[in-house]
């Protein structure tokens, strides 16, 4: 171990965001002696300059406090809590059925112990009603019981898991890891960018999407296999709210999926924001990109409602670069835009950019005012725009008005699902007592599923400890 070791630790998780938080809470009564390091600023310093009315458009901040800080990407998050193993995550692949259903009810008793909101969505006659009539749209709807936060539970949340933390586990954020230590065969500790080196006997990764490429790179390097995860790239789609009331009234959002006519390609409804916003984000590790993301609220209400429509691509043989590909669709939109475009649904039919006063005359007022009218034909390949535009007609005859020329869509809106570590069904990378956790692992895409693969590598490091 290098001279420079100034602590040595039980257990040391890296990123505070969903996986690392449930990580630590499973951890803070062992008696353990563990550290939580975060690259971000911790939560009440997280403040994003447009949301808070200091900057029109992103600013790039390194790193960005929307996807980086104590509470990880969940901080500025609508906080929809998808309580099934059908959505939000691949464990399902990992672990046996039962036990992932365990766990997810476990997660969510944390979350309302934390002070999360009683009221479930996504149950009740009316599902499957709505099932029924999205197959005759040629959709595919997923039931999803859902617990809904909002922006503002999401943050009270994390503020009472960072007191519960505070005096059971150390905690340091502004605070990058860039290395880890191996002795022999064994993860030894983790190298700070300060220089530092801190020693530990276990090691929980949980760096996010936004350090995914950055885990890749560390798996790679210590000769780990990373298996190539599809790119899912799209647009987010604002209408307004009362198109979209019913869907969202019995089931918060609506999962729904579609196979493309043209292409045969799945095409799918993400994160649907009712009466939300739509935001920036800047996110890619230490070479960012400016993508587009919502968030909806407990208390208070807009008058749009927002959602992803992405496309996965799997890519094949000799294309290992995700996340390169799909930060080269965002940095295309970002050279033409200084940021993140919108164009309505119908100057795109009509092969015309949008302008902003072609933006005045629409029914629906973009809630994100920073992005730039455009031409997203000039950004997104002719496969996922005919894709796109498929979606949305068949959404338009389960929701009328999805497909009116009026209807805006921003681009884009990548999500970075970064290589899939190949992991044992308690996490544990190749190297021992390492494991690697959340989306950032390619384990999870969601709160809930993020949380409940740490909470299985934690209890792997309780029962070796
Ligand atoms: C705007 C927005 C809205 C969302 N809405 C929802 C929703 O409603 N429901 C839902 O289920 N999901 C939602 N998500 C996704 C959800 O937030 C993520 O799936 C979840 O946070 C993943 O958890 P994680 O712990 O794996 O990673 P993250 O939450 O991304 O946390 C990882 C943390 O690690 C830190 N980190 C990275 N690299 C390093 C390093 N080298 N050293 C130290 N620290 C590092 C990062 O700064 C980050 O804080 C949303 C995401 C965003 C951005």
């Amino acid at each position: 171990m290098n001279a420079t070791s100034s602590a040595r630790y039980d257990a040391i998780i890296v990123g505070a965001g969903p996986a690392g938080i449930f990580s630590a809470l499973e951890l803070a009564d062992s008696g353990l002696h563990v550290l939580l390091l975060e690259k971000g600023r911790d939560l009440e310093e997280r403040v994003c300059p447009i949301i808070a009315g200091r900057a029109d458009r992103c600013v790039s901040c390194r790193p960005c406090s929307m996807v980086s800080g104590f509470g990880g990407a969940g901080a500025y998050s609508d906080g929809k809590l998808t309580l099934t193993s059908d959505v939000g995550g691949l464990l399902g692949t990992v672990l046996d059925v039962e036990r992932l259903h365990e766990l997810i009810a476990y997660v969510d008793s944390i979350y309302v112990r934390f002070g999360a909101p009683d009221r479930l969505f996504g149950e009740g006659a009316a599902v499957g009603s709505l099932v029924n009539r999205a197959m005759l749209a040629g959709l595919r709807l997923v039931p999803v019981r859902i617990r809904h936060l909002g922006c503002e539970y999401c943050r009270c949340v994390l503020e009472s898991m960072r007191t519960h933390l505070s005096s059971r586990v150390d905690i340091r954020t502004g605070t990058a890891v860039t290395g880890i230590e191996v002795d022999g065969t064994r993860v030894a500790g983790v190298r700070l960018a300060s220089g530092e080196t801190l020693e530990c006997r276990f090691l929980i990764c949980a760096p996010g999407r936004e350090g995914a490429e950055w885990l890749t790179c560390l798996a790679r390097s210590q000769g780990l296999s990373v298996e190539t995860n599809p790119v899912d790239v799209g647009v987010r789609v604002e209408v307004p709210a009362p198109v979209t009331d019913e869907l969202c009234r019995v089931l918060y959002e609506a999962k729904l999926e579609y196979y493309s006519s043209t292409f045969d390609d799945r095409v799918r409804t993400f994160c649907m924001c009712p009466n939300g916003d739509v935001v920036m984000e800047a996110t890619g590790g230490d070479d960012p990109v400016v993508t587009v993301n919502g968030v909806g609220y407990a208390n208070r209400v807009t008058s749009n409602t927002n959602f992803a429509v992405l496309v996965s691509t799997s890519f094949t043989e000799p294309f290992h670069e995700p996340i390169a590909y799909g930060k080269y669709l965002a940095r295309l939109a970002n050279l033409l835009s200084g940021g993140v475009l919108v164009q309505r649904l119908g100057d795109l039919m009509e092969g015309r950019r949008s302008t902003d006063a072609r933006l005045s005359r629409s029914l629906v007022r973009p809630s994100l005012a920073a992005a730039t009218p455009g031409d997203l034909s000039f950004v997104l390949p002719y496969r996922y725009l005919t894709d796109i535009v498929e979606m949305l007609k068949a959404l338009d005859r389960l929701a009328p008005g999805v497909a009116s020329p009026h209807t805006l869509l921003y681009g884009v809106e990548v999500k970075f699902y970064s290589g899939r570590l190949d992991l044992s069904s308690c996490l544990e990378t190749g190297i021992e007592n390492m494991f690697a956790v959340g989306d950032g692992a390619g384990v999870s895409r969601g709160l809930v599923q993020a949380s409940v693969s740490g909470i299985v590598a934690a209890r792997e490091v309780l029962a070796r400890a």
